[in-house]
């Protein structure tokens, strides 16, 4: 600037410098768990950080209220999925979690089916207590397309399954 040895954050405007003290490094507007993630990094990383939003909470959408002692989920009821050792780890410095199950179940006619599709549901459905049963009884619907081993049906139902047989029901 003109050869002059101005402070960081001078600006040239209307024929004068302005010098604007920077107080923060980031804005982050918005405290869910992505701008509260950012925010709370970038600060350990040494930066200064000011965190905005238009609600009057943290937590963005996975915000809790402790109503007589139980959390309640007031956008909308979460569950926190993740295989990752290190992310799971990391999600409780800040937070201790609810023990969970997600065991969902579909009403339909008056009946009660477990979901997402496994043996169980094969059972309710027809009363088959095999793999192979019930592959026969796909088979006959014409249902079958390209489909791993019955051996993923004990386990985890294919995404396939699901779709077709929850549509069906
Ligand atoms: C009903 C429901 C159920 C869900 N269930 C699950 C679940 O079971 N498991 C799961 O993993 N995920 C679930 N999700 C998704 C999960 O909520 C989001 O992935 C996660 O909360 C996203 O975090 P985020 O920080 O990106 O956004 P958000 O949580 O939406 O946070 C964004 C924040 O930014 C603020 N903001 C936005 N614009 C402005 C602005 N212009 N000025 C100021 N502030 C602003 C908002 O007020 C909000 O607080 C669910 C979502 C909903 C709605």
């Amino acid at each position: 600037m003109c050869g002059l040895n101005l402070p960081k954050h001078t600006f040239y405007v209307d024929n004068l410098y302005v010098y604007v003290p920077m107080l923060f490094d980031y804005l982050v507007v918005g405290a869910g768990l992505f701008g509260a993630t950012f925010a709370h990094e970038a600060h350990r990383a040494g930066k200064r950080v000011l965190v905005i939003d238009r609600r009057k909470h943290a937590a963005g959408n996975v915000y809790t209220e402790s109503v007589e002692g139980i959390h309640v989920h007031r956008c909308g009821a979460h569950i926190f999925h993740t295989n990752d050792r290190t992310v799971w780890a990391y999600v409780n410095r800040f937070a201790e979690m609810n023990r969970y199950t997600h065991m969902p179940l579909a009403s339909f006619g008056g009946k009660l089916y477990s979901l997402p599709f496994n043996m169980h549901t094969f059972y309710q459905m027809w009363g088959v207590t095999s793999p192979q049963e019930a592959a026969a009884i796909i088979e006959k619907s014409g249902a079958r397309r390209a489909f791993p081993s019955p051996k993923t049906w004990r386990s985890r139902p294919s995404h396939w399954w699901a779709r077709t047989y929850t549509r069906r029901l």
